[in-house]
């Protein structure tokens, strides 16, 4: 049988079921089935190994698994050689340092000679040493937000999405280490057939991410208004543009990055556009 890529994903989290979305996605089928820690693809040279993120890193930098989906946040924390290829879009959050809400903050300084618990000791670490500050770094395995409360430390270093976690706990977030997303990340050295595999599911998932920012656009437009709307629509290479039954009007298809559409919608409606869709696209292949 020819060789087979193995994928690190966290077998039970945040990360997991948008990762396994990410891989099904890109059209390869993989069965979970009665929580088997390894799976093979049935229709791509794939096998899946499910660990705890915190291992992935490692797994990925030894070769045991030869690439890997992991939060940045970790691969920042467990300083291990691996290379990133892709940032994939989901588990965005940052790594922060946050203080009880009626605390004084002044900057960095005023965490010297704090007691700072949190289960990024790296990154903290090299955050105190970058601002010179000397600080107590207390290690500990989750829950860091309860710390302060039941006067472990002072202050905490942990992740945060929407801050609704701290502002429960009576913190506030006063220094961000890292913003960070969920990557595909490989070891460093991978033989030539098996980077020829990771080429090929690289090129399928960058066109499934592709295809998630950019959305299939429809609209009526009176004829007379097409020389103001055409330049604000620019396609994947040129908008489409086909008569309407009823004279003087046609129909305007394109493709557009969905950010980009929301800045445009008042001048399009200004400039006579109806009847506007805004439909999901699948995969974008270029
Ligand atoms: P495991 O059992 O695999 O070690 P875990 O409890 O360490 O799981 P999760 O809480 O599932 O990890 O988080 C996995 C990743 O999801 C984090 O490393 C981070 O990249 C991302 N993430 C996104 N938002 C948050 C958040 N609000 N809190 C924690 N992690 C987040
Ligand atoms: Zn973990």
């Amino acid at each position: 049988m020819a060789e087979a890529v193995t994928i690190a994903l966290q077998k039970s989290g945040r990360l997991s079921e948008d990762s396994v979305d990410l891989i099904s996605h890109c059209g390869i089928k993989i069965n979970r089935r009665n929580g088997r820690l390894k799976v093979s693809a049935s229709n791509f040279p794939l096998e899946v190994l499910f660990l705890r993120d915190d291992d992935i890193p490692e797994y990925v930098a030894d070769g045991v698994a030869d690439i890997g989906i992991v939060g940045q946040n970790l691969v920042h924390e467990k300083e291990r050689e691996v290379r990133t290829l892709e940032t994939l879009g989901f588990s965005r959050c940052r790594l922060s340092i946050a203080v009880p809400k009626a605390e004084a903050y002044q900057g960095p300084q005023s965490l010297s000679g704090k007691t700072i618990a949190t289960t990024y000791i790296r990154s903290l670490e090299r955050f105190l040493k970058e601002n010179a500050i000397s600080a107590k770094v207390r290690e500990i395995q989750g829950s860091t937000e309860i710390a302060p409360g039941i006067g472990l430390a002072d202050a905490i270093c942990d992740l945060v999405s929407t801050g609704g976690t701290l502002l429960a706990h009576g913190l506030r977030e006063v220094e961000v280490l890292l913003e960070s997303e969920a990557v595909l990340i490989a070891c460093p050295q991978l033989a030539a057939e098996k980077q020829r595999i990771v080429d090929d599911m690289l090129f399928r998932l960058r066109s499934v991410l592709k295809a998630k920012e950019s959305k299939y656009i429809l609209m009526n437009i009176p004829n007379e208004a097409l020389g103001v709307v055409l330049p604000l629509l620019p396609g994947l290479r040129s908008p489409t543009v086909l008569p309407l039954a009823e004279s003087g009007w046609s129909s305007v298809h394109t493709v557009i990055n969905e950010n980009d559409f929301w800045g445009k919608i008042d001048e399009l409606k200004k400039a006579g556009a109806e009847g506007i869709l805004v439909c999901p696209i699948e995969k974008v292949i270029s």
